[in-house]
């Protein structure tokens, strides 16, 4: 299973997509969480980012390449990947495509978290107080809203003309969500192959 996981930020997509790590047996790979791990450690490409981070803006397209490829390759070597928060740009995604077709690792599906704006901001509100964290306070969320609207809601013209964009409604309950996502990705569950 070979999915891309596309969405605003606090529309469910990392809940799902652990959910679904789980269930389905493939990995699951953040690029918000890999590039939270360098910060919190203080690497050298942790304080180049940090910034960005904090600020909600997008970090360089090549920085984040450079901190996903080896993992992804380690999850494609394992049977497949559930990407959360890459691409985020249409570079990103021609980048994806190219390293893709190199190693036979073409996404199969591009599931679209479709939440309206107010909605996530009243979700990135509670979820700052819940876990703390330092960009889902309000500024910063508004911000990283119109980040997803400017640099990453063209995307889904992008799949949608790749031809494998699957559209959830996310604004419902987690649980409706959860069946909605698991009834459309169903035809890629290897394990019922
Ligand atoms: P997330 O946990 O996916 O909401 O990501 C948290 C932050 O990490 C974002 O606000 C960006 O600063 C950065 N980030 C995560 N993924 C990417 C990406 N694909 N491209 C650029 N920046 C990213």
């Amino acid at each position: 299973m070979r999915v891309l996981l596309i969405g605003p930020p606090a529309s469910g997509k990392g809940t799902q997509g652990r959910r679904l790590a789980a269930d389905f047996g493939v990995a699951y790979l953040s690029s918000g969480e890999l590039l939270r791990a360098e910060v919190a450690a203080g690497t050298p490409l942790g304080q180049q980012v940090a910034d960005d981070l904090a600020c909600g803006d997008l970090v360089p397209d090549e920085v984040i390449l450079d901190v996903l490829r080896p993992p992804l390759e380690t999850a494609l070597r394992s049977g497949g990947y559930l990407l959360d928060g890459f691409p985020r740009t249409v570079a990103q995604a021609r980048a994806l495509d190219e390293w893709a077709s190199a190693v036979g690792g073409q996404p199969e599906a591009a599931v679209w978290f479709d939440v309206a704006d107010d909605e996530l901001l009243r979700r990135s509100r509670s979820r700052a107080s819940i876990e703390g964290r330092a960009d889902d306070v309000s500024a910063v969320a508004r911000h990283r809203i119109d980040v997803y609207n400017a640099a990453t809601a063209p995307l889904i013209d992008y799949y949608r003309q790749a031809g494998i964009l699957i559209h959830i409604d996310a604004a419902r309950p987690i649980d409706e969500v959860a069946a909605a996502v698991d009834a459309a990705l169903a035809p890629f569950d290897v394990r019922a192959q």
